[in-house]
């Protein structure tokens, strides 16, 4: 039978080379696939790009309100679909993985996951927290901190007024448009320390 991945980790663990690996290993051998991305089309945009600079395109950007299994439906009356991936699976809402459980017990496709735990605040996002409560598979995907141990928080930097990227602690899960942010994956030690420093004034 097939099944429901979620492949999680920090920010920097590989997630989208992972993806992109396994994209190729499917296509190489004559599968199709196809590449979902939550988010709304202007914002998320298309590119699904590694840090190695490996690049793919989503086949569909979907918005929180598209029923996954009406789209997929659709799409397997014209084509025929061997495996399902989803990047940024974190940004889901939660019916979207309900409805990806449907195609993969219906059509018996495997669908695959990947995404963050956690946001920079330490809290799961929605659709992670839905994954975690139904996939059928969960694999750790492992991120390394400056400091050699595992990364597990999420640091949100944002650039302060000398143009330097500082550690906020602070504001929505989701960065908003036209703040410079990054990100860094850091271990819960690192992060309470950096905490600490920051958010004393
Ligand atoms: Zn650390």
């Amino acid at each position: 039978m097939a099944k429901l991945y979620y492949k999680f980790g920090a920010m920097k663990c590989g997630k989208t080379r992972d993806l992109i690996k396994t994209w190729y290993n499917y296509n190489e051998k004559g599968f199709n696939l196809i590449i979902i991305k939550p988010g709304d089309d202007k914002k998320a945009g298309e590119n699904i790009q590694s840090r190695a600079h490996e690049e793919l395109k989503a086949d569909y950007v979907v918005p929180a309100d598209v029923n996954l299994y009406d789209l997929i439906a659709k799409h397997m009356i014209d084509y025929n679909l061997h495996a399902i991936l989803v990047d940024e699976a974190q940004f889901l809402a939660p019916h979207q993985v309900d409805e990806l459980a449907d195609i993969v017990d219906n059509f018996n496709i495997p669908v695959m996951c990947y995404g963050l735990r956690a946001d920079f605040q330490s809290h799961l996002f929605p659709g992670s927290q839905r994954l975690f409560e139904i996939a059928d598979v969960l694999e750790e995907l492992k991120a390394v901190c400056k400091c050699g141990e595992k990364a597990t928080y999420n640091l949100r930097l944002e650039k302060n007024n000398d143009g330097e990227y500082i550690p906020v602690f602070e504001g929505p899960q989701v960065s908003i448009d036209g703040i410079d942010s990054d990100y860094d994956s850091v271990c819960r030690t690192c992060y309470k320390k950096l905490k600490r420093q920051y958010t004393r004034r």
